[in-house]
C-alpha cells in the first residue's frame, strides 16, 4: 500500500557485512533532511569508534530479554551470538511525522518487518560487493580483531547472500557514488510511476560467483 502524503516510508538496506551499507545509509541521512537512520538496540560490545545512542543503543542480555518480553521490538534477531533489534514505537512515530526511516538490518529482520508492516510503504534493497576479493579486503580492513572474526563474517555473508531474491531491488557497490545514485533512482522510481529496473540475470550470475 502507498504511504499517505504525510507518512514517510521505510527503506531497508541489507547486505552481507562489508558491502558498504553503513556508508550508504549515512550518506542518505546526511543529504536528505527527511531521511533518518533507525538506531538499533544490541547486546554487542561497542567498537572503539562507536557511540551509545548514535550508532546503537548498547544494552546487556538481561535488558534485551526484558525488552523482548515487553513487546518493545518491531523485529529482532541473533547474529554472531549477539542480539539486535529495532524499537517499534520510535520508528512508527518518525514515519507518522513524515520522515523516511532507513534500516540497516539483516535478512531475518527484513522478513519480520515484511510480515508485520501492512500500511506503510516499505522498500527493500540488497547490496552486493562487486567480487569476492573486494569483500575479503573490506572485511580484513574493518576487523582488526583478526582472521577468526573475518571468517565468521564470511560464513554469515554466504547465509545472507542466499536471501537476495527476497528483496525488491539488488544493487552492486563497485563504486560508492554509482551505488548511491542507483539507490536514489530506486527512491525516485518508487515515488513516481516508473520503477527502477535492475538486471536480475546479471545479479544471479554474480551471486553464483560470490557463493563459491
Ligand atoms: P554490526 O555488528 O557489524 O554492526 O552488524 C552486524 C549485522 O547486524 C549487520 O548485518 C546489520 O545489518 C545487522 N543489524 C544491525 N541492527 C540490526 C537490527 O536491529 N535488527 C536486525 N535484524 N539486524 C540488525
Amino acid at each position: 500500500m502507498k504511504s499517505t502524503e504525510t507518512q514517510g516510508f521505510m527503506m531497508i538496506l541489507s547486505s552481507p557485512s562489508g558491502a558498504g551499507k553503513t556508508t550508504l545509509t549515512k550518506l542518505l541521512e546526511k543529504n536528505f533532511s527527511n531521511f533518518t537512520i533507525s538506531i538499533s538496540h544490541t547486546t554487542r560490545k561497542p567498537r572503539p569508534n562507536e557511540t551509545d545512542g548514535k550508532d546503537y543503543f548498547f544494552v546487556n542480555e538481561n535488558q534485551f530479554q526484558k525488552l523482548i518480553k515487553e513487546g518493545f521490538f518491531l523485529e529482532f534477531a541473533k547474529i554472531f551470538n549477539n542480539h539486535y533489534g529495532t524499537a517499534k514505537k520510535s520508528v512508527l512515530e518518525k514515519i507518522n511525522k513524515g520522515l523516511n526511516v532507513i534500516f540497516d538490518i539483516d535478512w531475518q529482520g527484513t522478513e519480520q518487518v515484511k510480515t508485520k508492516i501492512k500500511n506503510i510503504k516499505l522498500i527493500t534493497v540488497f547490496i552486493l560487493p562487486p567480487d569476492i576479493q573486494t569483500l575479503k579486503q573490506r572485511l580484513v580492513n574493518r576487523d582488526q580483531s583478526g582472521k577468526q572474526v573475518a571468517e565468521q563474517r564470511m560464513k554469515k555473508f554466504k547465509e545472507e547472500l542466499s536471501h537476495w531474491s527476497d528483496y525488491d531491488y539488488v544493487v552492486v557497490n563497485k563504486d560508492l557514488n554509482d551505488c548511491y545514485n542507483e539507490i536514489l533512482e530506486i527512491i525516485k522510481g518508487e515515488e513516481g510511476n516508473a520503477k527502477y529496473l535492475f538486471d536480475k540475470s546479471k545479479i544471479s550470475k554474480l551471486v553464483d560467483q560470490l557463493s563459491k
